[in-house]
């Protein structure tokens, strides 16, 4: 072959070889995990707390990570009385809200996985069963169960891989605040 033919040739080539190697650099997922980033600067008494509910969330699903103080997805903070909340604006991203009233009778690290839950895109299921995350204070105070149900996980995991029907997904992903989660009990006094 002649020389200029050559290097048409060889720069066919190399094209071809920077295409396939792009392609099997950078596969592109059917849908990307996303990190959702924690801040407890406004809640120092819980931080630990919101590390072990992560951790917790971490472990039982797929195609989401929670990690510490790397951005702001979700803001958690601490406050007293008015009961413990979420405030959801989008799929992983809004506020939690822990209240230490609450969190003196209630399991604090229930509170935290379930308000978080919601962030996930759970909704509340008040049927009493302390096997539920989501069940809350419906279980009562002696419910200490942090870890969400097989099922809750399952959830969450295909909200975050885009698998659940359109119509599915709006519901659990849209803004919303849950509250009332956790009974007040009577107050002393
Ligand atoms: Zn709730």
């Amino acid at each position: 072959m002649n020389s200029r033919i050559k290097r048409l040739a060889v720069a066919a080539l190399a094209t071809a070889t920077a295409t396939l190697g792009l392609t099997v650099a950078n596969p592109a997922p059917a849908s990307a995990a996303m990190t959702i980033c924690y801040n407890t600067s406004q809640a120092p008494s819980y931080a630990g707390i919101a590390n072990q509910a992560a951790s917790i969330w971490n472990n039982a699903t797929t195609n989401l990570t929670l990690t510490a103080n790397c951005g702001t997805n979700l803001r958690i903070y601490q406050i007293t009385g008015g009961g413990s909340y979420a405030q959801r604006t989008s799929l992983g991203n809004g506020r939690v809200y822990i209240d230490t009233q609450q969190a003196a009778q209630y399991s604090p690290l229930r509170i935290m996985t379930h308000e978080i839950g919601h962030i996930l895109g759970l909704p509340d299921n008040y049927n009493g069963n302390c096997a539920i995350l989501m069940s809350g204070g419906s279980a009562g105070t002696s419910c200490t169960n942090p870890y969400p149900s097989t099922t809750e996980a399952n959830r969450v995991s295909s909200l975050f891989a885009g698998t659940l029907s359109a119509n599915d997904r709006r519901s659990s992903t849209g803004s919303q605040v849950f509250k009332d989660s956790w009974p007040g009990l009577l107050s002393v006094g």
